[in-house]
């Protein structure tokens, strides 16, 4: 079953490149990046950091000399040792801590994963946290799967046209030349498994991704005897259309459940990240109906071994299909589930009817332990819901909890900071840093020490911005001043704000352009300037967020901004490893119980650069008085133009009195003390709590654990709705 690589020819002394490669684990062990990048340093940076592109596209030569160059092998072979040694542990946190306790893998179901760059299978923060949550399994050691979309054409690049308006541009996925492999039965045929779409049959397929010890199954309609445009039915991620969402989301949850089938993977808890992936429990509740059990009993043995995790406070941001849509694409589903449309249609049914079929009522219906994600999304979830539990008296009693999201620490330190751990914290920081006696060792880092790395990775983001101008200046498609608004101008000596995440409505990225005179004014301060770098993606179908996108770009090309306003186009996961360790300021703010956690601050905070935000989503919890600043802090708004107006004056005088001020105020070696004072509190406050670690285990002993063993007792969830 394990799928080779195949037209891979390597010398024999490292043929295991080819598995290395189809394994992301590389990409978080520095060693594993070092390796590929003195492989063919040229091909690395071209390619975008992806060694199967580097192996298809290496001349022979190149590895030869590689297979018998001293340096080159022994680095091979110590990587390969610490390979082998992560993916054979035994003694991991969870099997010293759990062994046993779980008889088969979590299967976690999400509809976006974001693993590298070169995969890119994700629109934002949904996408990373689902793929930081499989790398922390795989080095926690937690038996995991990985369930999601195999989207050819993925989510749209990013390119800004001469006048400032977002075109996407979609291109396929050459499989050839990214680390997916297609997954064979053991008579050599390609697993297939099939769903009812409609009055329709739909074969499925399914590709593997290596995540460390974690393995990520990606679902594709694109086999031969589908119809064309079943094909392309899972090609492009979060189409706008809903009759193609819909199919997408049965693709997912029945499709997903009945390729684990076919694998003969048998999960012991089931975990649905957001309400896409909720049609996975009613597949499972119709598996044990066609056994013979009743549906009652169905549902409950479903919940006992079910998790959900909601991810956003906003209503309008749950899923709902209309109900002809549900019955057109469930209706096979009614007779089959031992009960009539109407108990089918009750699961999907929210307390404020919102007269259609609610993915995230269905998730909870069919879960015995729902999440938020973080403390303050918890009640304005428990608060939202609270109708759905007719039983809850208070907001306390509704059975929604809370783990606060974290990021994959390995993945997001950079290289420099990482040094700089090993230097001043231990040589394994990186093994113990959910330890937060750890990070009290962060005050010995002398100050200077510091302020060298935070200067050095702003050169590598200016660097990195001035390369990507560079090169639209020279391909001749660009105007001088459109190289500008790609940030040609930015000085590294200059305090860098950055504001890098998608333009929705509800994150508020025109914020800080609200009064434009007092914006100028702070920014051209002749002694203490200011620049402020923007990234991110609209989605195609919302033309507000696309307006407000043009109007940063309008302001990045305005002379008046004297080039200190840059936008960095088509951000991914490799623009936000440069962004959120290279500015000196983490701009967030969204409007108030709009976001719910937010994880970019984090690793922004993982990096040294402080975070200045609206006390919103994780903020709430993490903002200490001295770590970063908070916004508009304790001013209650009265509706939306007024907490625009009170935000805007917070942030802007936030600026002119602390941030500024203590940015530029140096000591003869031109070292900020104060400044650094900030971002040693933000990094030693911030790190142990706010990372993947911390949120996983978390998980495990909160939501997993507990189910797999009031399961194992016997105990019945009594559902809580009817
Ligand atoms: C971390 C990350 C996000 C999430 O950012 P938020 O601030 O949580 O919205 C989105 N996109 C990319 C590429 C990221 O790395």
């Amino acid at each position: 079953m394990v799928p080779s690589a195949p037209g891979i020819e390597l010398p024999e002394r490292i043929a295991r490149l080819a598995e290395l490669t189809y394994n992301l684990w590389w990409s978080w062990h520095p060693d594993g990046r070092k390796l590929f990048r003195k492989l063919d340093y040229a091909l690395w940076k071209a390619g975008g950091h992806n060694p199967v592109k580097i192996l298809r596209e290496i001349p022979p030569e190149r590895l030869r000399a590689a297979s018998t160059d001293p340096h080159f092998l022994a680095l091979y072979d110590s990587v390969m040792a610490s390979f082998d040694a992560d993916m054979n542990a035994d003694a991991t946190w969870f099997t010293s801590k759990h062994k046993g306790r779980l008889a088969g893998p979590i299967a976690y179901f999400s509809a976006e994963f974001a693993i590298h760059s070169s995969l890119p299978l994700y629109a934002g923060g949904l996408g990373i946290l689902a793929g930081d949550i499989c790398k922390e399994a795989s080095d926690l050691g937690l038996p995991m799967v990985g369930v999601g979309l195999m989207y050819p054409q993925g989510y749209f690049r990013q390119r800004i046209s001469p006048d400032g308006w977002q075109e996407e541009i979609y291109s396929r996925l050459d499989f050839d030349k990214a680390p997916v492999l297609p997954v064979f039965s053991s008579d050599g045929d390609r697993i297939l498994a099939s769903i009812q779409l409609g009055n329709r049959l739909l074969l499925l397929t399914v590709w593997q991704v290596r995540v460390g010890a974690t393995t990520l199954y990606l679902i594709d309609t694109n086999v031969e005897d589908n119809s064309p445009h079943d094909r392309d039915l899972s090609a492009r991620l979060y189409i706008a259309d809903r009759e193609v969402r819909i199919q997408q989301e049965i693709v997912l949850g029945v499709g997903g459940v009945r390729i684990l089938r076919a694998l003969g993977i048998e999960p012991s808890i089931w975990h649905a990240n957001e309400g896409h992936t909720a049609f996975m429990m009613l597949e499972r509740i119709k598996e044990k109906v066609a056994r013979g059990m009743a549906f009652e009993d169905a549902l409950a043995e479903v919940r006992s071994t079910t998790v959900f995790t909601t991810h956003t406070p906003v209503p309008a941001g749950h899923d709902v299909f209309s109900i002809d849509l549900v019955d057109k694409y469930l209706s096979d589903y009614y007779g089959q589930l031992g009960v009539d449309r109407d108990a089918v249609l009750r699961l999907g049914r929210a307390h404020h009817d919102d007269g259609g079929f609610n993915m995230t009522a269905l998730a909870l219906a069919t879960s015995g332990r729902c999440n938020a994600v973080s403390q303050l999304h918890g009640q304005v979830a428990r608060r939202m819901w609270q109708g759905y539990w007719p039983w809850a008296k208070n907001e306390e009693d509704v059975p929604i909890m809370h783990v606060t999201n974290g990021v994959h620490v390995p993945t997001w330190v950079s290289p420099e900071m990482d040094r700089l751990f090993q230097q001043y914290l231990a040589p394994d920081w990186v093994e113990r840093h959910d330890d937060a006696k750890l990070w009290d060792r962060v005050a010995d880092i002398p100050d200077e020490a510091l302020w060298r790395v935070r200067h050095k990775l702003k050169m590598k983001l200016v660097s990195f911005i001035l390369e990507l101008a560079q090169r639209s200046w020279s391909s001749r498609t660009v105007e001088a001043q459109q190289v500008v608004a790609m940030g040609a101008l930015l000085h590294p000596e200059v305090l860098t704000i950055g504001f890098v995440r998608r333009f929705a409505g509800y994150k508020r990225p025109a914020l800080v352009f609200h009064d434009m005179d007092r914006l100028k004014r702070i920014v051209s301060d002749p002694w203490r300037p200011v620049q402020i770098v923007f990234a991110g993606k609209s989605h195609p179908a919302d033309s507000p967020s696309k307006w407000s996108l043009h109007g940063v770009c309008a302001c990045a090309a305005d002379r008046d901004f004297q080039g200190k306003i840059a936008f960095v186009s088509d951000h991914d996961m490799h623009s936000a490893h440069y962004l959120v360790a290279g500015v000196d300021v983490w701009l967030n703010n969204p409007r108030r119980m709009q976001e719910a956690c937010g994880t970019s601050g984090m690793k922004a905070s993982l990096n040294g650069v402080p975070h200045l935000s609206v006390k919103d989503g994780w903020w709430h919890e993490a903002y200490n008085g001295s770590n970063g600043w908070s916004i508009g802090d304790g001013i209650q708004p009265s509706g939306p133009e007024d907490e625009d107006c009170v935000d805007a004056e917070s942030l802007y005088s936030i600026l002119e009195q602390e941030i500024v001020p203590l940015y530029y105020e140096r000591d003869r070696n031109g070292v900020p003390h104060g400044w650094v004072r900030v971002v040693k509190e933000a990094i030693r406050s911030v790190v142990p709590v706010y990372c993947a670690r911390r949120m996983l285990k978390d998980y495990t002993d909160k939501l997993y654990l507990p189910q797999a063993s009031a399961r194992a007792s016997g105990h019945r969830h009594k559902p809580s709705i009817d």
